[in-house]
């Protein structure tokens, strides 16, 4: 093969013929009879609306679709992917069941490729992944097949022009998320490229007490002590933080990312001067379009907030855990991973309670309302919807009902 037979980043042209399994395996009739319902159905005495956007978004979609076209083109090959294609365990349990195997990362984030051989096909994942690690399969010569999102590669694209004109990046994000490291990993494409990651406001208003240098703020040695992981190599918080652009991981929550540019840009102004920041601020919102119209239909979704609601996705799926976050503001939400985590036998529900990716389960007894209730239903962009429709037949199995027996043919 030459270099050029390589790199695919636009499938194999076998779409057609992995669609009808994609479908069977990931589709559910129940939840589209419910968004051409109008998003609402009433089943015995729950019932169910359904957010407007929600589940697999075009990034996912073409990552998964990608995936099942290269098992089908390379079917002798030892094909590998560069950690999870999505954050959905579903998902990457169908991957497996297809021999495709996982490289997994260190708790640095870097993958080791010794295993994988010229002869070898590799899948990047959605998040994208480093340039070193880019370049390291490169070397190699095996088989790359990018599913990047294009969202993503905005995001890079913007981060390489602040390091290219001599602007920190400081990116919204969780350092310990894929998409994050490989979003960081853009500066390294101009020598003095430099990045700084925060998490969220908490982290942000250190980041600005530090810029406007005011009482309290952290030490230099304390800076870079409390950001040592979350930045690039040789940072400078005295001299990398007099002119930055702001970006953001594409699935954090769209008002916290706002919010924090606004803060940032005022602690430039506040040390510096208006004229100043105008020549040595840039921001450029980077949520992506499928993150901010989940969020925005969950907002639309809570103008009459249901009883309960039900988040579905992978407990380390950035935007379903803000989907979750953002639901918690407003009504009784349990973030569930999958639907086994609604026990029919018991009644009992298992759910991850709080924002952070480290908080543990949570098993619920008494979680359903006695009496008719609203359900509201939504999940995060890596969740297919027939995950959604089997949670949905378990919460109505516990209350003693069911759709339409035509509908539950169709479907799980
Ligand atoms: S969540 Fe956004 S950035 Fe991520 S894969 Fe989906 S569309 Fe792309």
């Amino acid at each position: 093969m030459t270099i050029e037979q390589t790199y695919f980043r636009k499938g194999f042209g076998l779409k057609d013929e992995v669609r009808p399994l994609i479908e069977s395996e990931y589709h559910s009739a129940l939840v589209e009879e419910i968004r051409a319902r109008g998003y609402q159905a009433r089943y015995g005495d729950v019932t169910v609306r359904l957010a407007e956007e929600f589940g697999f978004c075009y990034g996912v979609d073409r990552a998964v679709d990608y995936a099942y076209e290269t098992r089908r083109k390379f079917p002798e090959k030892t094909v590998y992917l560069v950690g999870e294609i999505i954050h959905n365990p579903h998902v990457n349990q169908r991957m497996r069941e297809m021999d495709i195997r996982f490289l997994y990362p260190d708790s640095k984030g870097r993958f080791e490729f010794s295993e994988v051989e010229p002869a070898d096909v590799v899948i990047l994942p959605a998040f994208g992944v480093t340039i070193e690690a880019f370049e390291e399969l490169r070397k190699i010569g095996c088989v790359l097949v990018d599913t990047t999102c294009g969202s993503v590669l905005l995001v890079w694209k913007r981060v390489e022009g602040y390091a290219k004109d001599g602007f920190t990046s400081v990116i919204h994000g969780k350092f310990k998320h894929e998409e994050s490291r490989a979003t960081a990993s853009q500066v390294r494409k101009h020598p003095n490229g430099r990045y700084l990651m925060v998490r969220d406001m908490d982290e942000a208003e250190l980041v600005c007490d530090y810029i406007a240098g005011r009482p309290g703020k952290l030490s230099r040695e304390d800076f870079l002590e409390r950001f040592r992981e979350k930045s690039s190599d040789g940072f400078d918080p005295d001299r990398d933080l007099e002119r930055f652009g702001v970006a953001n991981q594409t699935t954090m929550l769209a008002s916290d990312s706002l919010a924090i540019g606004q803060r940032l840009e005022a602690a430039l102004i506040e040390a510096r001067g208006p004229a100043y920041a105008a020549e040595n601020y840039r921001s450029f919102g980077t949520i992506c379009s499928a993150t901010q119209e989940r969020q925005d239909a969950v907002v639309k979704m809570m103008e009459n907030p249901p009883d309960i609601m039900i988040v579905i996705g992978g407990y380390n799926s950035s935007n379903t855990n803000h989907l979750a976050h953002l639901c918690r503001s407003y009504t009784k939400t349990f973030h569930i991973q999958d639907s086994l985590c609604i026990d029919v036998e018991t009644g009992e529900i298992r759910h991850k309670p709080e924002l952070a990716a480290e908080a543990p389960e949570r098993t619920e007894t008494e979680w359903l309302p006695e009496g008719p209730f609203q359900l509201g239903l939504t999940a995060g962009a890596s969740t297919p919807n027939n995950k959604i429709g089997e949670a949905l037949l378990r919460v109505l199995e516990i209350r003693g009902t069911a759709p339409e027996p035509s509908t539950l043919a169709q479907s799980e």
